[in-house]
């Protein structure tokens, strides 16, 4: 076990780099983020901010310096700079588990191997394997990059064989999978964790909405049968086991309209739709990341209440500063924001969870504070204070 007031260090340092911070704070560690961007949300609230790429060589080493346990916030960091690492301290989730889950392709295979189904789909390495005879049953379909994508990035939507290679060309020929468009009936995650001791602990299964390839909303638990959630816990586990998974680990499915399961991709780390977890699990996603990369019992993953997530992108700043004042005073609704200066649209820039007693209030909250929360919502009606005057 490493004890708290040790040094923590994670690859990366966006949202998620800064809440796994914020935990590994609340149980005594300090933790050192690795990111390039000087204005890195997790490097704000870290005790030592290291500006640098993930691969730097020097920076690796006043980690695995000063550092007793390394994890990661992103599947893109190298599995290179993870097998330094490793000769020095602690690294969780190990190499391997972090190269399959960055690499559409390795992971999709791996997912087969295990007796899973993925998502129809065929690997693309040249143009030829666009020809029309090879590609026809997945059409339309969806191109996606093998590596480095991520919020629906990296991704084209295609109907014909002629579109496929045009996607593919301007993705630069780079190694992608064609996927057929599943007629999604609904998207369903799994967060877990599995110690070093190989002890599991799941949180129940989050209904996941995405807008534009972005996750909108977490619903938890899912409104699904308690065979569908078995068969979820199940899968998920099947390839925690597998990898021999050390850390938090999500996984994605899709349920098409037949009820057919399929397994999307996996995250090495906490996810978007585990967020609920901080405001209604006995102990959060970014908890249990700290407990496992320190060797520490698991946590109690029991939700105390239903929860649904908001996810609130740059775009809610578009008609201006958001309605705040609106969702801090509903007795629900807790508000999360991840300190990032500039409101891009598509950026994930905080989010907002309710809770309440049944699945139902909680979902009717989110969904009334997120119609009120643009500070344009209100803009037709004069505000108290022009009223006034
Ligand atoms: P990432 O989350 O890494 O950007 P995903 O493959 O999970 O990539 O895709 C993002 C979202 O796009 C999915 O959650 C889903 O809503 C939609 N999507 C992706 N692939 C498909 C598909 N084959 N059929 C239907 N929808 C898809
Ligand atoms: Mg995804």
């Amino acid at each position: 076990m490493i004890a708290p007031g040790a040094w923590l260090g994670v690859l990366g340092g966006g949202q998620l780099g800064r809440m796994f911070a914020m935990a590994a704070h609340r149980l005594g560690y300090r933790v050192m983020v690795l990111d390039p961007d000087p204005l890195s949300t997790a490097g704000a609230v870290a005790d030592r901010h290291v500006c640098a790429a993930l691969d730097d060589a020097t920076a690796l080493d006043e980690m695995a310096h000063i550092c007793a346990a390394v994890t990661v916030e992103t599947e893109n960091a190298p599995t290179a700079a993870l097998e330094r690492l490793v000769r020095d301290v602690v690294v969780r989730p190990a190499a391997h588990c972090v190269g399959i889950a960055q690499d559409r392709i390795r992971e999709k295979r791996f997912i087969s191997e295990l007796g899973l189904s993925p998502a129809p789909y065929a690997v693309v390495t040249s143009a030829a394997d666009l020809c029309p005879m090879n590609i026809a049953a997945l059409l339309p379909g969806v191109l996606k990059l093998s590596r480095f994508g991520y919020d629906g990035r990296g991704q084209a939507h295609v109907t014909t064989p002629e579109q496929a290679l045009a996607a593919f060309e301007r993705m630069g020929c780079a190694p992608c999978v064609l996927e057929r468009r599943i007629n999604l009936h609904m998207e369903l995650s799994v967060v877990l964790a599995r110690g070093g001791d190989g002890r599991t602990a799941l949180w129940p299964v989050a209904e996941n909405r995405h807008k534009d390839g972005i996750l909108d909303l977490s619903i938890v638990p899912a409104r699904i049968p308690a065979a569908l959630a078995t068969q979820v816990h199940k899968a998920a586990l099947t390839i925690a086991e597998t990898l021999a998974y050390q850390g938090v680990l999500c996984v994605e499915f899709f349920v098409d309209g037949a009820g057919t399961l399929m397994v999307n991709e996996f995250a090495p780390r906490p996810h978007n739709s585990g967020h609920g977890t901080l405001d209604a699990s006995r102990t959060s996603q970014f908890e249990q990341q700290v407990r496992t990369l320190a060797g520490l019992p698991l946590g109690d993953t029991t939700m105390c209440t239903p929860v649904v997530m908001q996810n609130l992108l740059g775009d809610l700043w578009d008609g201006g500063i958001p309605r705040w004042q609106a969702l801090l005073a509903d007795s629900s609704a807790k508000l999360h924001l991840y300190g990032k200066a500039e409101p891009r649209r598509g950026r994930k820039m905080g989010h907002f969870s309710c809770v309440a007693p049944t699945l139902d209030e909680a979902l009717d909250a989110a969904l009334r504070l997120r119609r009120l929360l643009p500070a344009s919502a209100h803009a037709d009606r004069p505000s108290p204070i022009a009223a006034t005057t």
